[in-house]
């Protein structure tokens, strides 16, 4: 089997050696005779991976089950743009958003739908080249929403904004699991897996306890935080497979040391390709402003000269180097280094970038 390097953004590389698991899970699971595919959501061994899966996530990011309640989910990041507000806001409330890209952009956009919302900031002026670290939520806020890793723009929060008592949510679909933060100061997390933890088809969300106990009671069960927490995720068929491989992601991050050793190894992989852009800034210009706001996982970037993209993609492609197009509604290029993709990768892409710049990779 010839693996490529992946840069793609999402869904995005997984460890090899998990996809080796999957594969085998694929054929029988747990001695039951059954595909993962075939099992029952009811039955002992999915239980065991559903629970396991709960309290790995938990364990990753340092956080205890007497405080925080982790949730499978379906529908995407994009259903929590929704979701979010639906519980937490109403008419009568404010919730304060920081708009710092697309995604940010499409959760404020939802949340309107419920209640108040206060941008309290916003890059949008200036291409969401940086981050607007400073902004602080209005005070009496129902919640203050971030978005830490800006997966399109390149941008990532340099650490956690104070909030002076107002709680704190955070959209992490492209950097939950790849940063040694400070979890515990998040009242609500939720992360597409798709980018870091796993396959499609599955939504992190952890929860503060506390926090959830003053979420909206008459909604459908589907979308209601307190109803998905009682039944424990599983009022409906839960997205299985895709628990499945959560749950062997979380398992490999702990073998690698932890999300602390994962940090490490994506600050060296970033490392050298930050270096290698910031060594050519006549040919390379990044999209990022300020080096504090720069995303440890989507590395974005254009050439001065943009008629020659195509060509630095095809070059890419024929050393085994894929999905470094921008997203479509910026262009340019990016490349994705999330916790899967090996430091050979980004070695690679740092030899690249030097023979494209020096006339020797046409
Ligand atoms: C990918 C992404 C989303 C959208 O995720 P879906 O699971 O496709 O809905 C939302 N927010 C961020 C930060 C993302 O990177």
């Amino acid at each position: 089997m010839n693996r490529i390097y992946n840069f793609g953004a999402g869904p995005a590389v997984l460890p090899l050696p998990v996809l080796e698991e999957a594969s085998r899970g694929i054929l029988e699971i747990g001695g039951s005779g059954m595909s993962i595919l075939e099992v029952s959501h009811r039955g002992k061994v999915y239980e065991t991976i559903h629970r396991d899966a709960g309290q790995r996530l938990l364990s990753a990011l340092s956080l205890s089950a007497d405080d925080h309640v982790p949730l499978f989910m379906g529908g995407g990041a994009s259903l929590q743009f929704a979701m979010l507000p639906m519980n937490f806001l109403t008419p009568e409330k404010t919730a304060s958003y920081v708009n710092t890209g697309e995604w940010a952009k499409k959760a404020i956009q939802d949340a309107q739908q419920f209640g108040k919302v206060n941008v309290v900031a916003s890059s949008q002026d200036s291409n969401f080249s940086y981050v607007p670290s400073s902004a602080r939520p209005a005070p009496g806020s129902a919640y203050f929403h971030i978005t830490t890793n800006n997966t399109i723009e390149g941008t990532e929060w340099p650490g956690v904004p104070e909030t002076g008592g107002v709680p704190l949510v955070a959209d992490m679909s492209s950097d939950i699991l790849a940063r040694a933060i400070d979890y515990s100061r998040f009242d609500l997390i939720y992360a597409g897996a798709q980018k870091n933890a796993g396959p499609a088809g599955v939504t992190l969300v952890i929860a503060r306890k506390s926090f959830l106990a003053g979420a909206e009671e008459n909604l459908p069960p589907m979308l209601s935080y307190k109803a998905q927490a009682k039944g424990n995720s599983l009022y409906n068929t839960p997205p299985v497979f895709a628990v499945y491989v959560v749950d062997l992601v979380l398992k490999w991050v702990e073998e690698q040391g932890g999300v602390g050793a994962m940090e490490e190894k994506n600050r060296r992989k970033a490392g050298v390709v930050y270096e290698a852009l910031d060594r050519h800034t006549d040919t390379y210009e990044p999209t990022v402003t300020q080096k504090q706001d720069r995303s440890l996982m989507n590395v974005t970037f254009r050439l001065r000269d943009t008629a020659r993209e195509e060509a630095f993609l095809a070059g890419a492609k024929t050393r085994g180097m894929e999905g470094l197009k921008g997203h479509r509604s910026v262009g340019g290029i990016r490349a994705s280094l999330y916790n899967a993709l090996p430091q050979e990768a980004c070695t690679a892409l740092a030899t690249y970038l030097d023979e494209f710049a020096a006339g020797k990779a046409a």
